[in-house]
């Protein structure tokens, strides 16, 4: 009797819920092994790369016994350790288990696509128990003792010592009474060829042949094309090819891709490449720790990893896809080849072609694109600041929302540019948490009464990128919320103003000096009172909010308030100040109307309660009369 260990509680419900819940599109189970053989044969070559001795007929076979029940998907890959096979199909639950549990509780309909999406969670081994309702692992690593795990898909599950002659793993699935199919060779064989076609070692099932003499003997009938995809000529790969290579090597789940871009690059470097843009964000898009990044590289069709992320710059990290190289050195070790001054020339190359195919479906496939856009921008939009050679192919591609578009409208900077009155010099934004809270500040008026139109920038990371933002077809970009704002116009008006309200102007600087640098005139506001401002170099509001909720010390920057003197509430303030009205009163509506001002800046106000004493003050006052 072997040691006998209990289940993280993740992975004991992880478990009953593969046995019991998923029963759509069980076919899957066998997508999952395959290609963790695929991988495991993968690791192998690679070794047997400078260990030529260790080259073996890699292979991963499938085989049905229909007298004891049994599924058997055996490869002779790298093969597991006792330790391995604990850390990774044993106790210690991976962070995917919790997500993926955490998905499924969100759900309603449990089953729907949700086996599609196992992969995506790095569980696919357990989709082992949708189908059997007892799994044994035997496997070896080579040099190490061989190792027999099994589990009944309960509570725990057994190690043993095993015999094996070749280094690999065999999986031994003991079919649930209605899984039976499994057992028909005409079904493996169809879900083989649907979903793991390109795989590119045989994936084999015994054949019954009747030779020469009338003798039957067992041969093995190869049930893939293992087909490099990304070699053939994009004519002749069907829609459901790319599909599944999409699946195979996306870590999204699913079958959806938004577009397949092929490469075939010569001269300097040679290459061939197939890259995919995904068509959704997976739930973990903005989880750096758990998103696997790169490219998978081969040299002359030989594997060499999955997760090359010298290929690729950071803020394509959602591209998946496949970079072939004829120029690479084989024989040398991932880490001397990941210094190799190819790879960057690959990922400029790369990087180029992503970028003009963007651009291409901005142009050809408007919706579609958008659509990409808001899944994937808050990634791309890095690039402006962390690309400097990119960053004007950048800026032709990135869109945000406007003032003067409707919810969900996106435009380009282009756009924009094209639609500016002929007095508007500078390209105006404001930045903020969300879109509703940018379109309701005072801040835009002025822009409305104008007839221009500000871009609202509402990912948190639009603030840091704008820093490095500072012209687009030679004109300046402006924060809204931010300095001083010059309206040549209007300057005779201001300048009355500051002397027609001065003693507004003087009691407000005196009762909100803890919280306002300034009290100023300015034509910037329409229908509002009054606004705040904040000083060119300081801070913005929003990112002041972003750092204080990573709690982090941001310096205090003061506000300035800016007042309209078209506005009745100033011209009535003035006048009580004039007829010598009580001071603490006037002083509860000064500090109203900072506070009001705070929230339609999509700040909290310093003290609620105050605030709300204040209002129900007012309130009474105004009804008592
Ligand atoms: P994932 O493959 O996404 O990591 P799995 O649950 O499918 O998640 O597999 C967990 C781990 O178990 C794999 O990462 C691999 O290290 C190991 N493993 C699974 N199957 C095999 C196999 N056939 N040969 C070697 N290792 C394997």
């Amino acid at each position: 009797m072997g040691k006998k260990r209990v289940f993280k509680t993740e992975v004991q419900q992880l478990l009953q819920l593969m046995i019991h819940s998923l029963y759509s599109n069980r076919d899957i189970f066998l997508r999952e092994l395959v290609a963790n053989a695929a991988d495991a044969l993968d690791k192998a070559r690679f070794e047997s790369l400078t260990d030529p001795a260790s080259a073996r007929d890699w292979k991963i076979r499938i085989t049905p016994d229909s007298e004891n029940k049994t599924l058997t998907i055996a490869d002779n890959g790298i093969g597991m350790t006792e330790e391995d096979v604990v850390e990774n199909i044993g106790t210690i639950a991976k962070s995917g288990t919790k997500a993926f549990l955490q998905m499924l509780e969100a759900r309603e309909d449990k089953s729907a696509d949700m086996p599609e999406l196992i992969g995506q969670f790095g569980v696919g081994f357990y989709s082992a128990f949708m189908v059997a309702d007892k799994v044994e692992l035997i496997t070896r690593r080579n040099g190490a003792p061989a190792v027999k795990w099994s589990s009944n898909g309960q509570a725990d599950y057994t190690l043993d010592a095993a015999e094996k002659s070749e280094p690999g793993t065999e999986i031994i699935l003991h079919l649930k009474e209605d899984a039976a199919i499994y057992l028909e060779s005409w079904k493996i064989s169809e879900i083989v060829r649907r979903y793991s076609d390109f795989i590119a070692y045989p994936i084999v099932t015994p054949e019954k042949k009747i030779d020469e003499e009338k003798n039957e003997t067992t041969g093995e009938r190869v049930l893939n094309s293992q087909k490099a995809i990304w070699l053939r000529k994009p004519s002749e790969i069907t829609d459901d090819e790319y599909k599944s290579f999409y699946t195979h090597l996306s870590n999204f789940g699913g079958t959806e891709y938004l577009k397949a871009v092929h490469m075939t690059a010569e001269g300097a470097s040679e290459f061939k490449a197939l890259l995919f843009l995904p068509k959704q964000a997976p739930f973990n898009l903005l989880m750096p720790d758990i998103q696997k990044k790169g490219l998978q590289l081969y040299i002359k069709r030989m594997f060499i990893t999955d997760e090359c992320k010298e290929l690729l710059p950071d803020y394509l990290r959602f591209v998946c896809g496949v970079v072939d190289s004829s120029d690479l050195p084989l024989n040398v070790s991932r880490e001397i080849l990941q210094q190799n001054p190819l790879l960057g020339k690959i990922q400029t190359a790369v990087t180029g072609k992503i970028l003009s195919e963007m651009k291409k479906l901005l142009e050809n496939d408007r919706e579609n694109y958008q659509k990409f856009f808001v899944e994937f921008g808050k990634i791309i939009k890095e690039g402006l600041h962390t690309d400097r050679a990119n960053a004007e192919k950048l800026k032709d591609i990135v869109m945000y929302e406007s003032m003067n578009g409707e919810v969900g409208k996106y435009i380009t900077l282009k756009e924009y540019v094209d639609a500016m009155p002929e007095s508007q010099k500078e390209i105006y934004y404001i930045t903020g948490d969300k879109r509703d809270a940018v379109a309701s500040s005072p801040a835009l008026e002025y822009f409305r009464r104008k007839g221009m139109d500000v871009l609202f920038m509402t990912d948190p990371i639009d603030e840091w990128v704008m820093q490095s933002m500072f012209q687009y077809m030679k004109k300046n970009f402006k924060n809204i919320l931010k300095g001083d704002f010059e309206d040549a116009e209007n300057a005779g008006k201001i300048e009355k103003a500051q002397s027609e309200f001065a003693k507004t102007v003087e009691f407000l600087k005196k009762e909100l000096a803890d919280s306002v640098s300034e009290v100023k005139f300015s034509s910037r506001l329409a229908d509002s009172p009054c606004c705040l401002i904040v000083d060119g170099a300081a801070l913005s509001p929003h990112l002041e909010r972003l750092f204080k909720a990573m709690n982090q010390d941001v310096p205090v920057s003061k506000r300035i308030l800016e007042l309209n003197c078209d506005h009745p509430l100033i011209r009535a303030f003035e006048n009580r100040i004039a007829a010598g009205a009580d001071e603490a009163q006037l002083s509860k509506y000064a500090k109203v109307l900072y506070d009001q001002a705070l929230l339609l800046e999509g700040s909290p106000v310093a003290d609620p309660a105050e605030f709300a004493r204040n209002v129900q003050g007012l309130l009474s006052a105004a009804l008592e009369k």
